[in-house]
C-alpha cells in the first residue's frame, strides 16, 4: 500500500515530507519521489527502491527552501517498479506535478484521447494520465479549480491526489 503526503507551511517542506514518508514506510513501497518549487521552477526528484535512495539524490539539493511540496511512496499497480513510473508525475509543460494513490480505471481511454491531441507520455502508469489531463484542461480554461473539476468528471476509479 502506498503513501501520500503534502505540506504547505512555514518550514522547509522537503525534510517534513521525507519524515512523513518515513512514517508511512511500514505500508510497503517500491519507489519514492518528491515535488517542490525551487527558484520558480518545478523540481521532481524520484528514485526506485528505498527512501534512502531518494535522500541520496536530494543531497544534491542541499539548500531547498520550498515551503510546500508533495511526496509519495509507490506500490505499483500499473507499470513496473521503476524510476520513470515513480510519482510525482508531471504535465507536459513541467508546470504541475501530481501524486496519486489508487487506480484510474478508465486511464487507457483517456490516454488514447490525449495522445491523439499530441500529448506525450513518459511512464506506463494510470496516474500520469491525471497529470496530463489536468494540464490539458488547465490550458483550456487557465483556472486550476475548474481544471481539477473537469478532470474529476472524466476519471473513474479510486483515488487520493496531491
Ligand atoms: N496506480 C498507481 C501506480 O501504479 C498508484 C499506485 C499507488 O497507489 O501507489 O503508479
Amino acid at each position: 500500500m502506498c503513501g501520500i503526503i503534502g505540506y504547505a507551511g512555514h518550514r522547509p517542506a522537503v525534510p517534513v515530507i521525507i519524515e512523513g514518508l518515513r512514517r508511512l514506510e511500514y505500508r510497503g513501497y517500491d519507489s519514492a519521489g518528491v515535488g517542490f518549487i525551487q527558484g520558480m521552477e518545478l523540481k521532481v526528484i524520484k528514485a526506485e527502491g528505498k527512501l534512502a535512495a531518494l535522500e541520496e539524490k536530494l543531497a544534491h539539493y542541499p539548500n531547498t527552501v520550498a515551503m510546500n511540496g508533495i511526496g509519495h511512496t509507490r506500490w505499483a499497480t500499473h507499470g513496473v517498479p521503476a524510476e520513470r513510473n515513480a510519482h510525482p508525475h508531471i504535465g507536459g509543460n513541467n508546470e504541475l506535478a501530481i501524486i496519486h494513490n489508487g487506480i484510474i480505471e478508465n486511464y487507457m481511454e483517456i490516454k488514447e484521447h490525449l495522445i491523439k491531441q499530441g500529448v506525450t507520455f513518459v511512464s506506463d502508469t494510470d496516474s500520469e494520465v491525471v497529470a496530463q489531463l489536468l494540464e490539458f484542461h488547465y490550458n483550456e480554461c487557465h483556472n486550476m479549480l475548474e481544471a481539477v473539476g473537469r478532470c474529476l468528471r472524466r476519471i473513474e476509479g479510486s483515488y487520493a491526489f496531491g
